[in-house]
Protein backbone atom coordinates (compact mmCIF):
# COMPACT_ATOMS: atom_id res chain seq x y z
CA UNK A 1 0.00 0.00 0.00
CA UNK A 2 1.27 3.28 -0.86
CA UNK A 3 2.34 5.90 2.15
CA UNK A 4 1.11 9.29 1.88
CA UNK A 5 4.67 10.45 1.15
CA UNK A 6 3.89 8.89 -2.41
CA UNK A 7 0.66 10.55 -3.04
CA UNK A 8 2.15 13.84 -1.81
CA UNK A 9 5.04 13.65 -4.58
CA UNK A 10 2.06 13.21 -7.11
CA UNK A 11 0.38 16.20 -6.17
CA UNK A 12 4.12 18.19 -5.42
CA UNK A 13 5.03 16.81 -9.12
CA UNK A 14 1.52 18.41 -10.65
CA UNK A 15 2.00 21.48 -8.51
CA UNK A 16 5.59 21.82 -10.31
CA UNK A 17 3.72 22.26 -13.41
CA UNK A 18 5.69 19.37 -15.53
CA UNK A 19 2.38 18.14 -16.85
CA UNK A 20 0.53 21.31 -18.41
CA UNK A 21 2.81 21.97 -21.73
CA UNK A 22 1.12 20.25 -25.17
CA UNK A 23 5.13 18.72 -25.53
CA UNK A 24 4.95 17.17 -22.12
CA UNK A 25 1.38 15.28 -22.80
CA UNK A 26 2.50 14.59 -26.53
CA UNK A 27 5.68 13.03 -25.42
CA UNK A 28 4.19 10.84 -22.95
CA UNK A 29 1.14 9.57 -24.78
CA UNK A 30 3.95 8.65 -27.83
CA UNK A 31 5.77 6.80 -24.51
CA UNK A 32 2.79 4.60 -23.67
CA UNK A 33 2.68 3.65 -27.27
CA UNK A 34 5.97 2.73 -27.72
CA UNK A 35 5.75 0.76 -24.67
CA UNK A 36 2.80 -1.20 -25.51
CA UNK A 37 4.73 -2.45 -29.05
CA UNK A 38 7.70 -3.12 -26.88
CA UNK A 39 5.81 -5.63 -24.60
CA UNK A 40 3.18 -6.57 -27.13
CA UNK A 41 4.54 -10.34 -27.09
CA UNK A 42 4.34 -10.33 -23.15
CA UNK A 43 0.84 -8.90 -22.92
CA UNK A 44 -0.36 -11.22 -24.98
CA UNK A 45 0.90 -14.26 -23.40
CA UNK A 46 -0.19 -12.16 -19.54
CA UNK A 47 -3.92 -11.51 -21.40
CA UNK A 48 -3.44 -15.82 -22.13
CA UNK A 49 -3.02 -17.21 -19.02
CA UNK A 50 -5.25 -14.61 -17.43
CA UNK A 51 -8.29 -15.02 -19.62
CA UNK A 52 -6.71 -17.89 -22.44
CA UNK A 53 -7.38 -14.30 -25.17
CA UNK A 54 -5.80 -15.19 -28.11
CA UNK A 55 -3.42 -12.76 -29.74
CA UNK A 56 -6.31 -11.32 -32.21
CA UNK A 57 -8.54 -11.00 -29.80
CA UNK A 58 -5.91 -9.25 -27.44
CA UNK A 59 -4.92 -6.93 -30.13
CA UNK A 60 -8.63 -5.93 -31.26
CA UNK A 61 -10.21 -5.52 -27.40
CA UNK A 62 -7.06 -4.96 -25.87
CA UNK A 63 -3.68 -3.29 -27.27
CA UNK A 64 -5.01 -2.01 -30.24
CA UNK A 65 -8.02 -0.59 -28.51
CA UNK A 66 -5.37 1.64 -26.37
CA UNK A 67 -3.54 2.34 -29.61
CA UNK A 68 -6.44 3.58 -31.49
CA UNK A 69 -7.60 6.29 -28.13
CA UNK A 70 -3.61 7.69 -28.01
CA UNK A 71 -3.69 8.15 -31.87
CA UNK A 72 -6.73 10.11 -31.57
CA UNK A 73 -5.95 12.25 -28.63
CA UNK A 74 -2.11 12.64 -30.15
CA UNK A 75 -4.28 13.70 -33.63
CA UNK A 76 -6.32 15.70 -31.53
CA UNK A 77 -4.91 17.37 -28.54
CA UNK A 78 -3.68 20.69 -29.68
CA UNK A 79 -7.28 21.69 -30.33
CA UNK A 80 -8.78 19.74 -27.57
CA UNK A 81 -6.22 21.87 -25.17
CA UNK A 82 -7.14 25.08 -27.18
CA UNK A 83 -9.40 27.85 -25.17
CA UNK A 84 -12.85 27.63 -26.68
CA UNK A 85 -14.05 30.99 -27.70
CA UNK A 86 -18.08 31.31 -26.20
CA UNK A 87 -19.90 34.34 -26.46
CA UNK A 88 -20.58 37.57 -24.30
CA UNK A 89 -23.91 39.03 -22.87
CA UNK A 90 -25.45 41.95 -23.70
CA UNK A 91 -24.76 43.21 -19.76
CA UNK A 92 -21.06 41.68 -19.59
CA UNK A 93 -20.03 43.91 -23.37
CA UNK A 94 -16.94 44.25 -24.45
CA UNK A 95 -16.00 41.61 -21.98
CA UNK A 96 -14.58 38.42 -23.89
CA UNK A 97 -14.98 34.95 -22.89
CA UNK A 98 -13.63 32.06 -23.18
CA UNK A 99 -13.70 28.14 -21.25
CA UNK A 100 -10.06 26.66 -20.54
CA UNK A 101 -9.67 23.44 -20.33
CA UNK A 102 -7.58 22.64 -16.60
CA UNK A 103 -5.91 19.94 -15.93
CA UNK A 104 -7.76 18.71 -12.71
CA UNK A 105 -4.90 17.36 -10.53
CA UNK A 106 -3.92 13.41 -8.91
CA UNK A 107 -6.17 11.17 -10.36
CA UNK A 108 -6.68 7.71 -9.26
CA UNK A 109 -8.04 5.39 -11.61
CA UNK A 110 -8.88 1.86 -10.66
CA UNK A 111 -9.65 -0.99 -13.55
CA UNK A 112 -11.48 -4.24 -12.89
CA UNK A 113 -10.10 -7.70 -14.36
CA UNK A 114 -12.43 -8.52 -17.20
CA UNK A 115 -10.30 -6.55 -19.36
CA UNK A 116 -7.56 -5.67 -17.04
CA UNK A 117 -5.23 -3.60 -19.90
CA UNK A 118 -7.92 -1.26 -21.57
CA UNK A 119 -9.99 -0.78 -18.89
CA UNK A 120 -7.16 0.70 -16.61
CA UNK A 121 -5.14 1.86 -19.77
CA UNK A 122 -7.97 4.11 -21.55
CA UNK A 123 -8.61 6.38 -19.25
CA UNK A 124 -4.71 6.60 -18.52
CA UNK A 125 -5.37 8.07 -21.89
CA UNK A 126 -7.47 10.60 -21.05
CA UNK A 127 -5.97 11.37 -18.09
CA UNK A 128 -2.35 12.17 -19.11
CA UNK A 129 -3.78 14.21 -21.94
CA UNK A 130 -5.60 16.35 -20.17
CA UNK A 131 -2.27 17.15 -18.10
CA UNK A 132 -3.06 15.22 -14.63
CA UNK A 133 -0.89 13.05 -12.23
CA UNK A 134 -2.22 9.49 -12.19
CA UNK A 135 -2.71 6.99 -9.71
CA UNK A 136 -3.36 3.19 -11.61
CA UNK A 137 -5.11 0.76 -9.14
CA UNK A 138 -5.59 -2.50 -11.46
CA UNK A 139 -7.78 -5.34 -10.54
CA UNK A 140 -5.90 -8.27 -8.30
CA UNK A 141 -7.60 -11.02 -10.61
CA UNK A 142 -5.76 -10.95 -13.83
CA UNK A 143 -2.11 -10.87 -11.80
CA UNK A 144 -0.46 -11.90 -15.08
CA UNK A 145 -1.44 -8.90 -16.96
CA UNK A 146 -0.88 -6.74 -13.70
CA UNK A 147 2.45 -7.73 -13.19
CA UNK A 148 3.45 -6.63 -17.16
CA UNK A 149 1.58 -3.44 -16.41
CA UNK A 150 3.42 -2.25 -13.57
CA UNK A 151 6.49 -2.97 -15.19
CA UNK A 152 6.07 -1.18 -18.28
CA UNK A 153 4.50 1.96 -16.69
CA UNK A 154 7.36 1.81 -14.09
CA UNK A 155 10.01 1.81 -17.36
CA UNK A 156 8.33 4.78 -19.11
CA UNK A 157 7.20 7.12 -16.24
CA UNK A 158 8.40 8.23 -12.93
CA UNK A 159 6.16 7.54 -9.79
CA UNK A 160 5.81 10.87 -8.95
CA UNK A 161 4.00 11.28 -12.54
CA UNK A 162 2.02 8.25 -13.18
CA UNK A 163 2.26 6.02 -9.79
CA UNK A 164 1.12 2.16 -10.26
CA UNK A 165 -0.12 0.84 -7.11
CA UNK A 166 -1.11 -3.34 -7.23
CA UNK A 167 -2.95 -4.80 -3.94
CA UNK A 168 -6.63 -6.31 -2.89
CA UNK A 169 -8.90 -3.65 -4.12
CA UNK A 170 -10.90 -3.33 -0.77
CA UNK A 171 -7.53 -2.66 0.99
CA UNK A 172 -5.52 -0.73 -0.87
CA UNK A 173 -8.23 2.21 -1.93
CA UNK A 174 -9.90 2.87 1.15
CA UNK A 175 -6.53 3.77 3.04
CA UNK A 176 -5.87 5.76 -0.17
CA UNK A 177 -9.08 7.61 -0.78
CA UNK A 178 -8.95 8.21 3.01
CA UNK A 179 -5.49 9.77 3.53
CA UNK A 180 -5.88 11.90 0.85
CA UNK A 181 -7.97 13.74 -1.62
CA UNK A 182 -7.42 12.76 -5.15
CA UNK A 183 -9.00 15.15 -7.75
CA UNK A 184 -10.96 13.04 -9.38
CA UNK A 185 -11.66 8.72 -9.03
CA UNK A 186 -12.56 7.25 -12.42
CA UNK A 187 -13.54 3.84 -11.57
CA UNK A 188 -14.52 0.41 -13.75
CA UNK A 189 -15.87 -2.17 -12.23
CA UNK A 190 -19.07 -3.73 -10.55
CA UNK A 191 -21.72 -1.72 -9.10
CA UNK A 192 -21.70 -2.93 -6.04
CA UNK A 193 -17.90 -1.68 -5.56
CA UNK A 194 -18.83 1.17 -7.19
CA UNK A 195 -21.18 2.20 -4.28
CA UNK A 196 -18.45 2.17 -1.79
CA UNK A 197 -16.30 4.28 -3.79
CA UNK A 198 -19.03 7.03 -4.26
CA UNK A 199 -19.72 7.11 -0.65
CA UNK A 200 -15.84 7.62 0.46
CA UNK A 201 -15.16 9.88 -2.45
CA UNK A 202 -18.60 11.69 -1.41
CA UNK A 203 -16.57 12.45 2.29
CA UNK A 204 -14.04 14.68 0.68
CA UNK A 205 -16.37 15.95 -1.90
CA UNK A 206 -14.37 14.30 -4.98
CA UNK A 207 -15.92 14.07 -8.32
CA UNK A 208 -16.11 10.97 -9.95
CA UNK A 209 -16.82 8.97 -13.16
CA UNK A 210 -18.51 5.35 -12.79
CA UNK A 211 -18.15 2.78 -15.57
CA UNK A 212 -20.73 -0.02 -14.00
CA UNK A 213 -22.18 -3.19 -14.77
CA UNK A 214 -25.93 -4.25 -15.25
CA UNK A 215 -27.97 -6.14 -17.50
CA UNK A 216 -27.67 -5.17 -21.32
CA UNK A 217 -31.27 -5.84 -23.03
CA UNK A 218 -31.11 -6.89 -26.75
CA UNK A 219 -34.43 -7.02 -28.68
CA UNK A 220 -35.34 -8.90 -31.68
CA UNK A 221 -38.16 -7.45 -33.71
CA UNK A 222 -40.10 -9.91 -35.92
CA UNK A 223 -38.98 -7.58 -39.20
CA UNK A 224 -35.02 -8.07 -38.44
CA UNK A 225 -32.60 -10.08 -40.51
CA UNK A 226 -32.72 -12.82 -38.46
CA UNK A 227 -29.20 -14.32 -39.41
CA UNK A 228 -26.85 -10.92 -39.38
CA UNK A 229 -28.64 -10.55 -36.05
CA UNK A 230 -28.09 -13.89 -34.44
CA UNK A 231 -24.36 -13.46 -35.99
CA UNK A 232 -24.08 -10.22 -34.38
CA UNK A 233 -25.78 -11.03 -31.15
CA UNK A 234 -23.16 -14.39 -30.67
CA UNK A 235 -20.11 -12.66 -31.40
CA UNK A 236 -20.50 -10.11 -28.84
CA UNK A 237 -22.28 -12.42 -26.34
CA UNK A 238 -19.58 -15.12 -26.00
CA UNK A 239 -16.37 -12.97 -26.55
CA UNK A 240 -14.01 -12.89 -23.60
CA UNK A 241 -16.68 -15.52 -22.53
CA UNK A 242 -19.55 -13.40 -21.92
CA UNK A 243 -17.28 -11.29 -19.20
CA UNK A 244 -17.90 -8.15 -21.20
CA UNK A 245 -20.02 -5.10 -19.46
CA UNK A 246 -21.48 -4.09 -22.59
CA UNK A 247 -22.44 -7.96 -23.98
CA UNK A 248 -25.99 -8.25 -24.74
CA UNK A 249 -26.84 -9.78 -21.18
CA UNK A 250 -30.49 -11.78 -22.52
CA UNK A 251 -32.40 -11.83 -25.73
CA UNK A 252 -35.87 -10.48 -25.87
CA UNK A 253 -37.48 -12.26 -29.09
CA UNK A 254 -40.44 -11.68 -30.93
CA UNK A 255 -42.50 -14.49 -30.75
CA UNK A 256 -42.91 -15.00 -34.59
CA UNK A 257 -39.24 -15.27 -34.75
CA UNK A 258 -37.90 -17.37 -31.97
CA UNK A 259 -36.97 -20.52 -33.21
CA UNK A 260 -35.87 -19.14 -36.19
CA UNK A 261 -33.69 -16.96 -34.03
CA UNK A 262 -32.53 -19.51 -31.72
CA UNK A 263 -31.67 -22.12 -34.94
CA UNK A 264 -29.40 -19.41 -35.84
CA UNK A 265 -27.23 -18.76 -32.89
CA UNK A 266 -27.03 -21.96 -32.51
CA UNK A 267 -25.32 -22.79 -35.59
CA UNK A 268 -23.23 -19.92 -35.60
CA UNK A 269 -21.17 -21.02 -32.53
CA UNK A 270 -19.58 -23.86 -33.78
CA UNK A 271 -18.64 -21.72 -36.94
CA UNK A 272 -16.59 -19.09 -34.44
CA UNK A 273 -15.29 -21.52 -31.70
CA UNK A 274 -16.05 -25.43 -33.69
CA UNK A 275 -18.03 -27.98 -31.89
CA UNK A 276 -15.03 -28.19 -29.25
CA UNK A 277 -15.02 -24.74 -27.94
CA UNK A 278 -13.00 -25.99 -24.87
CA UNK A 279 -10.27 -26.82 -27.51
CA UNK A 280 -10.17 -23.47 -29.19
CA UNK A 281 -7.47 -21.06 -29.04
CA UNK A 282 -9.66 -18.31 -29.63
CA UNK A 283 -12.76 -19.18 -27.02
CA UNK A 284 -11.82 -17.80 -23.49
CA UNK A 285 -12.12 -18.81 -19.89
CA UNK A 286 -13.50 -17.97 -16.42
CA UNK A 287 -11.42 -15.33 -14.67
CA UNK A 288 -11.62 -17.67 -11.90
CA UNK A 289 -13.86 -20.34 -9.17
CA UNK A 290 -15.67 -17.50 -7.82
CA UNK A 291 -17.08 -16.65 -11.17
CA UNK A 292 -17.13 -20.13 -12.53
CA UNK A 293 -19.43 -21.48 -9.47
CA UNK A 294 -21.69 -18.47 -10.01
CA UNK A 295 -22.51 -18.75 -13.61
CA UNK A 296 -22.59 -22.37 -13.73
CA UNK A 297 -25.75 -21.88 -11.28
CA UNK A 298 -27.37 -20.20 -14.00
CA UNK A 299 -26.97 -23.08 -16.36
CA UNK A 300 -30.30 -25.00 -14.40
CA UNK A 301 -32.72 -22.06 -14.55
CA UNK A 302 -33.88 -22.75 -18.29
CA UNK A 303 -34.06 -25.28 -20.83
CA UNK A 304 -30.39 -25.90 -23.04
CA UNK A 305 -31.01 -24.48 -26.43
CA UNK A 306 -27.68 -25.75 -26.79
CA UNK A 307 -23.80 -25.66 -24.89
CA UNK A 308 -24.01 -26.62 -21.22
CA UNK A 309 -20.61 -27.91 -20.75
CA UNK A 310 -18.42 -27.34 -17.81
CA UNK A 311 -15.05 -27.89 -16.97
CA UNK A 312 -14.22 -26.78 -13.40
CA UNK A 313 -10.35 -27.58 -13.63
CA UNK A 314 -9.39 -25.36 -16.94
CA UNK A 315 -12.66 -22.95 -16.07
CA UNK A 316 -14.57 -23.92 -19.15
CA UNK A 317 -18.21 -22.78 -19.59
CA UNK A 318 -19.63 -23.60 -23.03
CA UNK A 319 -21.08 -20.74 -24.68
CA UNK A 320 -24.63 -21.57 -24.12
CA UNK A 321 -28.16 -20.55 -25.03
CA UNK A 322 -30.80 -21.25 -22.66
CA UNK A 323 -35.26 -21.14 -23.05
CA UNK A 324 -38.32 -21.14 -21.30
CA UNK A 325 -36.04 -19.05 -18.69
CA UNK A 326 -38.30 -17.54 -16.03
CA UNK A 327 -38.49 -13.78 -15.43
CA UNK A 328 -37.64 -14.25 -11.90
CA UNK A 329 -34.78 -16.66 -11.81
CA UNK A 330 -31.35 -15.42 -10.78
CA UNK A 331 -30.19 -15.24 -14.47
CA UNK A 332 -32.81 -12.90 -15.45
CA UNK A 333 -31.97 -10.84 -12.04
CA UNK A 334 -28.03 -10.47 -11.90
CA UNK A 335 -25.67 -9.35 -14.20
CA UNK A 336 -24.34 -12.80 -16.22
CA UNK A 337 -21.13 -11.62 -16.86
CA UNK A 338 -20.63 -15.30 -18.13
CA UNK A 339 -21.27 -16.98 -21.69
CA UNK A 340 -24.73 -17.36 -20.73
CA UNK A 341 -27.58 -16.13 -22.91
CA UNK A 342 -31.34 -16.18 -21.94
CA UNK A 343 -33.99 -16.07 -24.75
CA UNK A 344 -37.48 -15.09 -24.05
CA UNK A 345 -40.53 -14.22 -26.58
CA UNK A 346 -42.50 -11.43 -25.94
CA UNK A 347 -46.05 -10.39 -28.19
CA UNK A 348 -45.98 -7.11 -28.07
CA UNK A 349 -43.70 -4.11 -26.85
CA UNK A 350 -45.32 -3.27 -23.39
CA UNK A 351 -44.42 -6.95 -22.29
CA UNK A 352 -41.23 -7.00 -23.37
CA UNK A 353 -40.38 -3.40 -22.06
CA UNK A 354 -42.27 -4.41 -18.82
CA UNK A 355 -39.25 -6.86 -18.36
CA UNK A 356 -36.47 -4.43 -19.09
CA UNK A 357 -37.83 -2.03 -16.64
CA UNK A 358 -37.40 -4.56 -13.65
CA UNK A 359 -33.42 -3.51 -14.45
CA UNK A 360 -33.78 0.28 -15.59
CA UNK A 361 -30.96 2.24 -16.90
CA UNK A 362 -28.60 -0.83 -18.51
CA UNK A 363 -25.17 0.03 -19.64
CA UNK A 364 -26.74 -0.43 -23.17
CA UNK A 365 -29.46 -1.48 -25.28
CA UNK A 366 -29.73 -3.16 -28.54
CA UNK A 367 -31.92 -3.25 -30.80
CA UNK A 368 -32.84 -5.21 -34.23
CA UNK A 369 -35.75 -4.22 -36.48
CA UNK A 370 -35.70 -2.61 -40.25
CA UNK A 371 -38.30 -0.73 -38.97
CA UNK A 372 -37.20 3.39 -38.55
CA UNK A 373 -40.10 3.79 -36.64
CA UNK A 374 -39.73 0.89 -34.50
CA UNK A 375 -35.81 1.96 -34.12
CA UNK A 376 -36.95 5.33 -32.49
CA UNK A 377 -40.34 3.94 -30.45
CA UNK A 378 -37.52 1.36 -29.03
CA UNK A 379 -34.54 3.79 -28.18
CA UNK A 380 -37.45 6.38 -26.76
CA UNK A 381 -38.84 3.55 -24.34
CA UNK A 382 -35.29 2.36 -23.12
CA UNK A 383 -33.38 5.11 -21.43
CA UNK A 384 -29.67 3.91 -21.11
CA UNK A 385 -26.09 4.39 -21.34
CA UNK A 386 -25.90 3.86 -25.25
CA UNK A 387 -27.13 2.31 -27.78
CA UNK A 388 -26.38 0.05 -31.33
CA UNK A 389 -29.33 -0.37 -33.78
CA UNK A 390 -29.13 -3.24 -35.50
CA UNK A 391 -25.74 -4.46 -33.72
CA UNK A 392 -24.28 -5.07 -30.35
CA UNK A 393 -21.19 -3.55 -28.16
CA UNK A 394 -19.56 -1.58 -31.55
CA UNK A 395 -20.63 1.97 -30.79
CA UNK A 396 -17.88 1.44 -27.42
CA UNK A 397 -15.05 1.12 -30.48
CA UNK A 398 -16.27 4.69 -31.96
CA UNK A 399 -14.20 7.32 -29.74
CA UNK A 400 -16.35 10.03 -31.40
CA UNK A 401 -18.91 8.42 -29.17
CA UNK A 402 -19.16 9.00 -25.27
CA UNK A 403 -19.05 5.75 -23.75
CA UNK A 404 -20.55 5.67 -19.99
CA UNK A 405 -23.88 4.36 -18.20
CA UNK A 406 -26.41 6.54 -16.65
CA UNK A 407 -28.18 5.90 -12.85
CA UNK A 408 -27.28 1.86 -11.58
CA UNK A 409 -24.76 1.74 -14.53
CA UNK A 410 -22.54 4.30 -14.07
CA UNK A 411 -22.42 8.27 -14.02
CA UNK A 412 -19.64 10.57 -16.39
CA UNK A 413 -18.46 8.87 -19.76
CA UNK A 414 -15.27 8.90 -21.78
CA UNK A 415 -13.50 7.91 -25.20
CA UNK A 416 -11.62 10.25 -27.29
CA UNK A 417 -12.57 13.81 -26.70
CA UNK A 418 -15.07 12.89 -23.93
CA UNK A 419 -11.81 11.52 -21.50
CA UNK A 420 -10.07 14.83 -22.18
CA UNK A 421 -13.16 16.62 -21.13
CA UNK A 422 -13.71 14.12 -17.82
CA UNK A 423 -10.11 14.48 -16.86
CA UNK A 424 -9.88 18.62 -17.07
CA UNK A 425 -12.29 21.28 -15.34
CA UNK A 426 -13.70 24.01 -18.38
CA UNK A 427 -12.97 27.11 -16.43
CA UNK A 428 -14.36 29.85 -17.55
CA UNK A 429 -12.76 33.22 -18.67
CA UNK A 430 -14.08 36.70 -18.69
CA UNK A 431 -11.85 39.25 -19.74
CA UNK A 432 -13.49 43.07 -19.46
CA UNK A 433 -10.95 45.86 -21.04
CA UNK A 434 -10.38 48.95 -18.52
CA UNK A 435 -11.68 51.43 -20.83
CA UNK A 436 -15.40 50.92 -20.36
CA UNK A 437 -16.35 50.99 -16.73
CA UNK A 438 -20.03 52.41 -16.67
CA UNK A 439 -21.59 54.30 -13.76
CA UNK A 440 -24.53 52.93 -13.68
CA UNK A 441 -22.53 49.36 -11.97
CA UNK A 442 -21.79 50.93 -9.19
CA UNK A 443 -23.79 52.04 -5.95
CA UNK A 444 -25.85 54.14 -4.98
CA UNK A 445 -28.31 51.65 -6.85
CA UNK A 446 -31.56 53.93 -6.07
CA UNK A 447 -33.37 55.08 -9.12
CA UNK A 448 -31.60 52.77 -11.75
CA UNK A 449 -34.53 50.02 -11.33
CA UNK A 450 -36.08 51.26 -14.15
CA UNK A 451 -32.58 50.95 -16.24
CA UNK A 452 -32.26 47.48 -14.88
CA UNK A 453 -35.77 46.04 -16.19
CA UNK A 454 -34.67 47.47 -19.55
CA UNK A 455 -31.71 45.67 -19.81
CA UNK A 456 -33.28 42.24 -19.04
CA UNK A 457 -37.03 42.43 -19.47
P1 LIG B 1 -14.85 -5.24 -8.93
O1 LIG B 1 -15.81 -4.27 -8.48
O2 LIG B 1 -14.71 -6.51 -8.18
O3 LIG B 1 -13.37 -4.66 -8.99
C1 LIG B 1 -13.02 -3.50 -9.68
C2 LIG B 1 -11.91 -2.78 -8.95
O4 LIG B 1 -12.37 -2.41 -7.69
C3 LIG B 1 -10.65 -3.61 -8.74
O5 LIG B 1 -9.52 -2.83 -9.01
C4 LIG B 1 -10.70 -3.98 -7.28
O6 LIG B 1 -9.42 -4.08 -6.72
C5 LIG B 1 -11.45 -2.81 -6.68
N1 LIG B 1 -12.20 -3.15 -5.48
C6 LIG B 1 -12.80 -4.33 -5.20
N2 LIG B 1 -13.41 -4.26 -4.00
C7 LIG B 1 -13.22 -3.03 -3.52
C8 LIG B 1 -13.62 -2.34 -2.33
N3 LIG B 1 -14.35 -2.94 -1.39
N4 LIG B 1 -13.25 -1.06 -2.17
C9 LIG B 1 -12.52 -0.45 -3.12
N5 LIG B 1 -12.11 -1.04 -4.25
C10 LIG B 1 -12.44 -2.30 -4.46
O7 LIG B 1 -15.28 -5.43 -10.41
P2 LIG B 1 -14.83 -6.54 -11.28
O8 LIG B 1 -15.44 -7.82 -10.78
O9 LIG B 1 -13.38 -6.43 -11.39
O10 LIG B 1 -15.52 -6.20 -12.70
C11 LIG B 1 -16.76 -6.73 -13.09
C12 LIG B 1 -17.84 -5.68 -13.09
O11 LIG B 1 -17.38 -4.52 -13.72
C13 LIG B 1 -19.09 -6.09 -13.85
O12 LIG B 1 -20.21 -5.66 -13.13
C14 LIG B 1 -18.98 -5.32 -15.15
O13 LIG B 1 -20.20 -5.06 -15.79
C15 LIG B 1 -18.31 -4.08 -14.70
N6 LIG B 1 -17.60 -3.47 -15.80
C16 LIG B 1 -18.04 -2.29 -16.27
C17 LIG B 1 -17.41 -1.71 -17.36
C18 LIG B 1 -17.85 -0.40 -17.93
O14 LIG B 1 -17.12 0.13 -18.77
N7 LIG B 1 -18.97 0.15 -17.56
C19 LIG B 1 -16.32 -2.36 -17.94
C20 LIG B 1 -15.91 -3.58 -17.40
C21 LIG B 1 -16.54 -4.11 -16.32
Amino acid sequence: MEGSSSLEKLRGYFNQGHTQSYQFRKEQLSKLKAAILEYEEELYEALRQDLKKSREESWVTELGFVMAEINAALRNLKRWMRPERKGTNLVNLPSSSRVMKEPLGVVLVIGPWNYPFMLLMNPVVGAIAAGNCVLMKPSEFAPATDAVMKKMIEQIYPPEYILYVQGEGQRVIPAMMQQFAFDHVFYTGSTEVGRIIYKMAAEKLVPVTLELGGKSPCVIEADANIKVAANRIAVTKFSNAGQMCVAPDYLLVHESVLESTLEAIRDFIPVMYSAKPEEDDGYCRIINERQFDRIEKYLKEGKLVCGGRTDKSRLFIEPTVLRDVSPDAAVMNEEIFGPVLPVIPFRTMEEAIKIISRHPNPLSFYIYTSSRKKEAAWLQAVPSGGACVNNCSWHLTNHHLPFGGRGFSGTGNYHGKYSFDTFSHAKAVMKTPYWFDPKIKYPPMKGKLKIFKWVIR
